[in-house]
């Protein structure tokens, strides 16, 4: 008896063909808010006016982090929505936070985003930050690689999201000129610090960070810090 092969990673095309289809269900199945469940609307009216950007500043490794919201209640209903469910038109309405952020950081730099594991770009089709920063109007250049794939960090702690990430970025490419680090949510920032960390191990001058949202522990402690 021979057991059937491993199914293959699905090709580019083939994950073209599931995003079309994705979209084009969305025309015939119900939808509905993604931050309040409203039916018959992708996202509300009262929901996309509470994703108007609330710029957050805070502090990394000697480098500033912006945010454009509070990663709570709608804000991180959408922002899920848009990175778990394939409703990729959010990336739209997530825009001009991230926008916000990026102009409360430093103008005339390159905007590197984190790298989107193979595992989630094979199960989503798209990248998230790449994706928002599209429709936010701004061009992103990919310069990391993982050397090694740290684990999901949900559920781990500040000092093992830290650990679980250490030495995982290289630097691929080395840009003129300084760098943000862009990526969709800061928890504890432990990714955005390994990938200053990558930055710096090849003498790139890092000017700050831009995160379309932040966890709100995250954003109170840099509240009281100002
Ligand atoms: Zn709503």
């Amino acid at each position: 008896m021979s057991m059937p092969p491993p199914a293959p990673a699905p090709a580019p095309a083939l994950l073209r063909t599931r995003r079309a289809l994705a979209e084009a269900l969305a025309f015939v199945l119900p939808v509905s808010c993604a931050g309040c469940g409203l039916p018959d609307v992708s996202l509300c009216d009262v929901c996309r006016s509470s994703l108007a950007p609330t710029p957050l500043r805070g502090d990394l490794d000697g480098v500033p982090v912006h945010s454009g919201l509070v990663f709570d209640d709608v804000a991180a209903r959408v922002i899920r929505a848009l990175k778990e469910d394939g409703r990729t038109g959010l990336a739209r309405d997530l825009a001009p936070a991230f926008a916000a952020a990026a102009a409360a950081s430093v103008p005339d730099v390159t905007l590197a985003p984190i790298p989107t594991s193979r595992a989630s770009f094979r199960r989503r089709g798209y990248r998230v930050v790449e994706l928002v920063a599209r429709r936010a109007g701004l061009p992103t250049a990919r310069l990391f690689r993982y050397v090694r794939q740290p684990r999901d960090q949900r559920g781990l702690d500040a000092t093992d999201r830290r650990r679980n990430v250490e030495g995982s970025l290289a630097v691929t490419r080395v840009p003129t000129g300084r760098v943000v680090v862009v990526d969709d949510v800061m928890t504890t920032g432990a990714t955005l610090s390994e990938a200053v960390r990558a930055l710096r191990a090849v003498g790139v001058d890092v000017a700050g960070a831009v995160t379309i949202a932040a966890t709100p522990r995250r954003a109170d402690k840099d509240r009281r810090q100002r």
